[in-house]
């Protein structure tokens, strides 16, 4: 199947409110245009460089999502351009993500990533240093930074009774802080191998990879 082909097959079970990063690590620039022909303008990286190196050559209509691990020195050069940040999974980054956000003139949009899987391999919050966050309202201390949600990961099991309660409890912590009023609106959850039980249990981001691209070395 072309990139085109399964773009199209996924984007077709998909209602309007669920939005679709195509997840395009380690692929080369002519996979990612051949996304773009065919519509998908939003792709997402799990190195910064690797994305700061495709953002150079690629239309600058494109809006390019970090999902993954964060290492604080490499912030700077994702800093000019990234429209979200999903791996947002320690305090160290947001406060280096508002210094670089602050020399850049901008406000960059972010997740906190929280840590919903059984693996300890998995980055993130747990759901009280959420909870925390969000009563003490420590987002205020970032000016240039707009925590637009949450991102998670589920646990990597063909068990997909454990993986929707992993993305339901997800959804009952992103519930609370919107009713604590912190108007979140993105819960990014859900990847190639199990994105329709995030879509069930409530995500409203999914970032694909291997389905659309085919795997990776
Ligand atoms: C690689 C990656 C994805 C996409 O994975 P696929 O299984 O290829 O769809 C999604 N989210 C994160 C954080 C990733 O690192």
């Amino acid at each position: 199947m072309s990139i085109l082909n399964q773009l199209h097959s996924i984007k077709k079970q998909l209602a309007p409110h669920v939005s679709l990063v195509a997840v395009s690590k380690t692929k080369p620039v002519a996979d990612i245009e051949a996304a773009y022909q065919a519509g998908q303008r939003v792709f997402g990286e799990n190195k910064i460089q690797e994305m700061a190196q495709k953002w150079e050559q690629l239309p600058k209509d494109i809006e390019w999502h970090m999902i993954g691990h964060i290492q604080t020195n490499k912030i700077k050069y994702m800093a000019p351009f990234v429209s979200l940040v999903h791996g947002v999974d320690r305090i160290k980054v947001l406060t280096e993500l508002q210094k670089q956000a602050e020399k850049n003139n901008r406000v960059i949009s972010c997740l906190l990533q929280v840590h919903i899987a059984t693996e300890e391999t998995k980055f993130g919050f747990s759901a009280s240093e959420i909870e925390a966050f969000i009563r003490e309202k420590s987002f205020e201390n970032f000016s240039n930074l707009q925590i637009k949600g949450l991102m998670g990961m589920a646990s990597f099991t063909k068990d997909k009774r454990q993986i929707s309660s992993e993305f339901k409890g997800l959804k009952k912590l992103y519930d609370w802080c919107c009713s604590q009023g912190s108007n979140f609106e993105v819960l990014s959850m859900g990847m190639s191998g199990d994105y329709p039980e995030a879509i069930a249990q409530g995500s409203n981001m999914i970032r694909v990879g291997s389905l659309i691209f085919g795997s990776r070395n």
